[in-house]
């Protein structure tokens, strides 16, 4: 008999995993270090009607539609980003462009690199040669420094490369969204393309109504609180783990873990030792709750200020009614930190003081509005692209140099990844573990072919977006829902 396949990690990759071999008929168990499924997929909602996710806020029905969730979702009214200038908003991107000074200085940029083309060695390289300086060194820069705790100039390049595509195309999606009444998503997913029929929804229970859905009848393989402690190889060969203090024979790790994490869980082998300087930037969520509604300009505002680690403010019930309330309101705060430092050391009464004050330019009379706090500290938010290791990241995107060890999701990856991606490209890598499981039976004379393989059609989005009206009670008593 080949052995099951061991699952690393209970949030939205590891559960598609799970769903994925449970079609295909490929036994396995799926180990959660914590008392909840969901990981970064979790929501919260308070006595008083307040709601937030850990991560992620923003989903599309094309995600909702693929995990049968449509019905548990409605379409999100807008969604809209901006840029605070000190002094006054603009609109992302369109409203940068429209800025004499900072088109002047992106034409220049685009007329000096016809000229000579300068080589692109870091993100910050990448982002004068793609917007100019006065943009880079106004606006994105000091943004992605707060979010990775890094110099632009030790940053890789490939920061860059989670910007949305083409202006535009962004403008055509815009104008199409208009036109529909609906905040078509842009720059949400790389792995399939993005069209008028992809727009945000949110779930009535919050996002982790997503992973609830995708745990439904998969209890039986579950085990929670039991962190793997180690994965065991032989020859480059993965053969087993151990969790709950056993050891257990595996035929296959997939694993969900941050990358790092992972290096140091695997025994028998050096081939992941390099793993083990990839670094996350930790975060300090700000959550305000506030009387009042449509406060900031924008549902997103970025905050560009030169060596300030507050770089994000989200204003999610413009976007999301049912995360307030109705005439109250939360505005998120992100905070770049390290583990330990002042912000993470904190005491919420002073984060809320020092959230307040850098929202005071655009909400003159927050403190005023102020009704509560709940903040949110997370040791791994982002993944840190350091130039440093940036050539082991990418070999990272062609698998790992262990037999039968699989690695995916957002930090599994090591990739700034969002909910759609790490959904289908977990169902992609899927398939490989199913042929690998399917040969080791048919060595063994064992052929099992089950149905609900290969069905990779996964553009097909129902007519109106998947959408239904409707309203869905949890039925699982463990979930990372508060
Ligand atoms: C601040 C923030 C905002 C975001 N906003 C959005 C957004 O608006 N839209 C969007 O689509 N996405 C967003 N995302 C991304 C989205 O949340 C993630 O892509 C997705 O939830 C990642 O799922 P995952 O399964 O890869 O990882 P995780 O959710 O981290 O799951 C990993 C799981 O593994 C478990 N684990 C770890 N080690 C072990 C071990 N040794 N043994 C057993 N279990 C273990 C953990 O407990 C966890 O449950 C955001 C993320 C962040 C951080």
């Amino acid at each position: 008999m080949t052995a099951p396949v061991a699952i690393v990690g209970g949030g939205l990759a590891g559960l598609t995993a799970a769903r994925i071999l449970r079609t295909a008929g490929v036994p396995f168990a799926l180990f959660e270090a914590a008392a909840t499924l969901g990981g970064l997929a979790s929501s919260h909602r308070d006595a008083d009607g307040f709601g937030d996710d850990v991560g992620a806020h923003f989903v599309t029905n094309r995600l909702a539609a693929a995990i049968g969730a449509s019905a548990q979702c409605y379409r999100i009214p807008r969604y809209g980003e901006s840029v605070w200038l000190r002094d006054r908003s603009v609109a992302y991107p369109f409203g940068l462009i429209g800025t004499p000074r900072y088109a002047a200085s992106a034409a220049l940029t685009i007329a000096a690199r016809a000229v000579r083309r300068t080589p692109v060695r870091s993100a910050a390289d990448w982002f004068s040669a793609r917007y100019g300086n006065a943009i880079a060194s106004e606006i994105a820069l000091p943004l992605i420094e707060a979010w990775s705790g890094l110099p632009a100039g030790r940053l890789a390049p490939s920061v860059g490369e989670q910007m949305p595509g083409s202006i535009a195309r962004s403008l055509a999606l815009k104008a199409a969204g208009s036109l529909l009444d609906r905040a078509i998503a842009s720059g949400y997913c790389g792995s399939l393309p993005e069209s008028p029929h992809v727009f945000h929804v949110y779930p009535y229970d919050g996002v982790a109504t997503f992973c609830r859905r995708l745990a439904e009848g998969l209890e039986d393989a579950v085990r929670y609180e039991t962190p793997v402690q180690q994965i065991l190889t032989e020859n480059d060969r993965v053969v087993g783990i151990r969790a709950g203090d056993r050891e257990i024979e595996a035929s296959a790790v997939i694993n969900t873990a941050p990358i790092g994490i992972l290096a140091s869980l695997v025994r028998g082998t050096k081939a992941l030792e390099c793993y083990r300087r990839f670094r996350y930037r930790p975060m300090v969520f700000v959550n305000l709750r506030l009387r009042g509604r449509k406060l900031l300009p924008d549902v997103v505002v970025w905050t560009p200020l030169p060596g300030s680690p507050i770089f994000r403010l989200t204003e999610g019930p413009l976007a999301m009614p049912t995360l307030a309330p109705e005439g109250k309101t939360t505005i998120t705060v992100d905070i770049g930190a390290q583990v330990g430092d002042a912000y993470w050391t904190m005491s919420d009464e002073r984060l809320a003081d020092v959230a307040l004050e850098h929202i005071a330019p655009l909400v003159p009379d927050a403190r005023k509005r102020f009704l509560g706090v709940r903040t949110v500290r997370t040791p791994i938010a982002y993944p840190v692209l350091d130039i440093d290791y940036e050539a082991d990241r990418r070999a990272l995107e062609s698998g790992l140099p262990v037999d039968g060890l699989y690695t995916v999701g957002r930090n599994g990856e090591f990739r700034h990844i969002l909910m759609e991606d790490v959904y289908w490209r977990t169902r992609r890598r899927m398939q490989a573990v199913i042929a690998r499981y399917r040969d080791g039976q048919v060595h063994e004379g064992n052929v099992s072919r089950q149905p609900g393989n290969g069905d990779d059609d996964f553009s097909q989005v129902p007519p109106g977006g998947g959408l239904t009206a409707g309203s869905w009670e949890c039925s699982h008593r463990r979930f990372g829902t508060g």
